[in-house]
């Protein structure tokens, strides 16, 4: 079932005061958007599906590009497309609710104009604006003015302080700039977000963990900061948490983390299942050497993309339901 955003803070708030996780699943193809719905319906867990700018410019197509057909009206194409299609396969399965989230976008004049007219028309339900390139004091100022328009149209908003080390989209970070509390406290004190973003060492793309300085003690440090101040209501989100450890993701969730953001794990998940299908079927579309091109006939039962594409499909749902586990998840969805 879709969650608009008032639904969807309602499941936030039942995951926090519960301590289980939700699994937000960045998105741009069809396969990986009903993989993990269909993961989620299973399993019984609310989850939450997340289109990017970058996953609305490719789905707008290379054909509009070509044309310069202008950069807002390719991304509102985009997102007309997935998240039409986000909330047919929600609305069709009755074992989850199903969040819509825009993910990282910096405050550029353009982004606003597509995230305001997002909120004209509640399509979704919740932002990641993320304006933590900006000092302090002009992030929450940018924010704010989102977070006020979007919770007057019933959506919320998610607001990062700090930054989180690899690419995300067009922007790369060179370096980790951990959350400080203080700070932290500071930023949704003043800006109104429901969603925090707190960085604390993992990074966007593939890691294994491997030279990463997780501070998770800092997710608590801003939690319990929080909770005092009377904001006990706002989660805390991780970013980056595709390759974790089941250690290190139960580590941050037990210190109230409680939206973990996976996006590489599925590229990897789909590039895995491409490159062993094909090794395996390499036949089916290239004359083996010993044979005579008379002999020799390419195989449309194995080259069918749907073969692949349902192998794809198998394996993505299998890792999604994984991951839901691996945050105490299943059975917990809000519309049970
Ligand atoms: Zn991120």
């Amino acid at each position: 079932m879709y969650l608009n955003g008032e639904r969807l803070a309602e499941a936030l708030k039942k995951a926090k005061r519960e301590k289980y996780g939700l699994i937000a699943s960045n998105v741009a193809h069809v396969t990986i958007a009903r993989a993990v719905i269909q993961a989620a319906d299973k399993v019984g867990a609310d989850k939450i599906v997340q289109i990017s700018l970058g996953a609305c410019e490719h789905v707008a197509g290379q054909h509009a590009k070509a044309t310069e057909v202008p950069k807002i009206e390719r991304l509102k194409l985009g997102a007309k497309v997935l998240v039409n299609t986000i909330k047919e396969y929600a609305d069709f399965y009755k074992n989850c609710g199903i969040g819509i989230h825009l993910d990282h976008t910096p405050p550029t004049d353009e982004n606003l104009q597509f995230v305001d007219w997002l909120i004209d028309n509640k399509m979704i339900s919740s932002i990641l604006l993320d304006a933590s390139e900006l000092p302090l004091a002009e992030n929450i100022k940018a924010t704010r003015k989102v977070a006020e328009k979007a919770k007057a149209n019933g959506m919320i908003l998610e607001g990062e302080v700090g930054r989180v080390l690899g690419q995300e989209e067009d922007t790369i970070s060179a370096e980790t700039v951990y959350t400080k509390p203080e700070e932290a406290l500071q930023f949704v004190s003043g800006t109104g977000v429901s969603m925090f973003a707190c960085c604390v060492g993992t990074n966007h793309g593939v890691s294994k963990g491997r030279d990463q300085e997780l501070q998770l003690g800092l997710i608590k440090e801003c939690d319990d900061l929080l909770n005092a101040n009377g904001l006990g209501h706002v989660g805390m989100v991780l970013h980056g948490a595709s390759g974790l450890s089941t250690e290190t993701v139960q580590a941050a969730l037990a210190t109230g983390a409680f939206k973990f953001n996976k996006d590489t794990q599925y590229q990897l998940d789909w590039a895995g299942v491409m490159v062993d299908y094909s090794l395996k079927n390499y036949d089916m579309i290239v004359r083996p050497f010993h044979t005579t091109p008379e002999e020799y006939m390419e195989d449309k039962k194995r080259f069918d993309p749907r073969k692949i594409d349902a192998l794809i499909e198998k394996a993505i749902q299998k890792q999604a339901e994984f991951m839901i586990n691996e945050v105490h998840a299943v059975g917990k969805s809000s519309v049970l």
